[in-house]
């Protein structure tokens, strides 16, 4: 915990010091993905949330217990369940990358098949409207799709689109994935976090957002422990603090619902 706490001082505390002189503080957000169902690891997360007053955004694969997740989040206050993909099945063809969509798919059993996995959500009780492609593989028929159910977009990158304002992504993957995921190392972690933070500062972008990301089920007792330093210096928001309400920005009641059109 210590050497966690210096290690984050070293590095990113010269960078946070110029924000503060700024009278600025960076905009941080907290995603994690791939719950399923109620687990330890969940009860870890959540606990880990709480402790902190750090809300988080949950990607949630549909095929779960949407029900009871809804439950556990619900007891736990300050989540938002996001939807992960359909199955999070990699239907990509050889040689691809990994994707649930594809480029066989229809447009029309696509829009379907989140009509289903919006579904879901309501039923347990909590009406997403933020979708989370598993892999972040942005089919563009799965944007066409997500364009007509009227649900936002996080994926995983550097810097937002200024074409596409509700679109919120992550940044700061807390895991390295090849050959197994583990915790990537707090030096190559915070050295990321400072590079895209001093890239923020130099273009002014005082209040574009940086997503930290993380994989609950995953984690190792390393990237738990690094968390708990981390977290309360960056004292993440929640994401609808970032992009606002939904229903307050569109004046709708909600996500659409369209006839699917044919596909082209
Ligand atoms: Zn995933």
């Amino acid at each position: 915990m210590w050497l966690n706490r210096l290690l984050i001082t070293a590095i990113l505390g010269p960078e946070l010091a110029r924000w503060k002189a700024r009278a600025r503080a960076p905009v941080v957000w907290w995603r994690d993905d791939d719950a399923r169902r109620p687990t330890p690891a969940l009860d870890r997360l959540l606990a880990l949330s709480s402790r902190f007053e750090a809300p988080i955004t949950l990607a949630a694969v549909p095929d779960g217990d949407i029900q009871a997740l809804a439950q556990a989040c619900r007891a736990a206050g300050g989540v938002e369940l996001a939807i992960h993909g359909f199955r999070h099945e990699n239907r990509a063809p050889p040689g691809r990358p990994s994707g649930e969509v594809n480029d066989l798919d229809r447009l029309a059993d696509v829009v379907l098949e989140l009509g289903t996995a919006l579904d879901v959500f309501r039923r347990a009780g909590t009406p997403a409207s933020l979708f989370v492609p598993p892999w972040n593989n942005i089919h563009p028929t799965l944007r066409a799709a997500l364009a007509l159910h009227g649900l936002e977009l996080s994926g995983y990158g550097d810097l937002r689109n200024v074409d596409e304002p509700a679109r919120l992504d992550a940044h700061l993957d807390v895991l390295r994935w090849k050959p197994g995921p583990r915790f990537r190392g707090a030096a190559r972690f915070l050295s990321r976090t400072r590079r895209l933070l001093t890239e923020r500062r130099r273009k002014g972008l005082w209040d574009e957002p940086l997503g930290l990301l993380t994989h609950h089920l995953d984690h190792d007792e390393a990237t738990w422990r690094f968390l708990e330093a981390f977290l309360p210096v960056v004292k993440p928001v929640s994401r609808r603090s970032i992009v606002g309400d939904p229903v307050a920005r569109t004046g709708r009641d909600g996500p659409r619902t369209l006839a699917p059109r044919k596909a082209g």
